[in-house]
């Protein structure tokens, strides 16, 4: 189970689900995203068009389909989802565009992982609303031009960097979610208890915001551990203090909030390859885990808060991992 990955089960899909925002208004964070798109969103109504195509990216968990549920709720209409590991050929993109009633929202996730093919054809669909269909193959081969709807293609990705420039420039906007502050993952919080009907007191809290690696869906899931705990050890429907520190405990997440993973990550940096700099490939391997995983997951947290940093050669293990992990740095023995 990835603390930080994608949900684990139906239930928790679920209950993710339940906890979603569902207008820009209840959207906690993100204050300048939320302007802008609330603009483009305002802007469109008024025109009675279609809005503008939006990429999001952004590390997991941070509101991305949320945000991509919110326009489609903003604008009234129903929002398709899809995503670029389900569009391996042209023809699923295809039957998926051709299929989309007008002003509709088309949410693909994952959008820097979609066949290059399929990514040609959104080039021309993105900008005039039609595809050409080939049919036939070899010197019989002709194209079928198809008009499709007007619509509004919401893309997500981790990895806004692998995105093609041709495709990233025909989104008409652009948002790169940040990290949540610990007082903005409080109301995340405040706001899910409520729903989940558990009280949690300002200190506990504060206490989950600050391990829930600046990610509000890390805050609900842990939250609902937490939940759990209450259940079982409590009265279920209120957590303390010491309900929160065992709940997080049971779980693995350290005092600043890191995982296993993160910590498997550190800790081979700074014991095995004694601060780096090291390869990402090589990194993946010791510690069992995809690159892509490291790159998009791990990787950014860990330098946005300063324990990791990159440089052309590879990454290194920054002064405050060292002492996190408990391990003197050559300058502090010296020094
Ligand atoms: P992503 O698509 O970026 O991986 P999601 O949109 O699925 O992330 O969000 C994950 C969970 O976190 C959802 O349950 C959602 O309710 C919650 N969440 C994300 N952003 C916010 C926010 N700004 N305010 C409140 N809840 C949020």
């Amino acid at each position: 189970v990835r603390e930080t990955g994608e949900p684990v089960d139906e239930t928790e899909l679920a209950i993710e689900g339940a906890l979603r925002p569902a207008s820009l208004a209840e959207f906690i964070g993100q204050q300048k995203v939320r302007g802008q798109m609330q603009l483009l969103l305002d802007a469109a109504r008024i025109q009675q068009r279609s809005a503008d195509h939006i990429l999001l990216s952004g590390p997991p968990g941070l509101g991305k389909t949320t945000l991509a549920m919110i326009v489609a709720h903003e604008v009234g209409r129903p929002l398709r989802m899809s995503s670029g590991p389900a569009i391996q050929h042209a023809g699923d993109l295809a039957a998926l565009l051709s299929s989309l009633m007008p002003g509709e929202v088309l949410f693909i996730d994952e959008v820097h992982r979609m066949a290059r093919s399929a990514e040609e054809m959104l080039y021309l669909a993105m900008e005039d609303f039609r595809i050409d269909i080939m049919v036939g193959k070899g010197a019989g081969a002709t194209s079928i031009p198809l008009d499709l709807a007007p619509f509004t293609l919401v893309g997500a990705t981790t990895r806004s960097g692998m995105l093609p420039n041709p495709l990233r420039d025909r989104f008409g906007f652009t948002a790169h979610l940040e990290y949540y502050e610990p007082e903005e993952l409080e109301r995340v919080i405040e706001r899910s208890a409520a729903m989940l009907g558990i009280a949690v007191p300002p200190g506990p809290r504060a206490e989950i915001a600050r391990r829930s690696r600046g990610t509000p869906r890390i805050a609900n899931r842990l939250l609902r551990r937490v939940r759990d705990y209450s259940i079982v050890h409590g009265n279920g429907r209120a957590a303390d203090a010491a309900i929160v520190d065992a709940a997080l405990e049971l779980y693995d997440v350290d005092a600043i909030g890191l995982d296993r993973l993160d910590r498997a990550v550190l800790d081979a940096l700074v014991r095995r390859f004694r601060g780096g700099p090291v390869g990402l490939g090589t990194l993946a391997v010791t510690v069992g885990e995809e690159a892509d995983t490291i790159e998009s997951v791990v990787e950014p947290y860990l330098v946005r808060i300063g324990f990791m940093g990159r440089t052309p050669r590879g990454r290194i293990a920054m002064p405050v991992a060292y002492a996190h992990l408990g391990v003197p740095t050559v300058d502090s023995v010296l020094g």
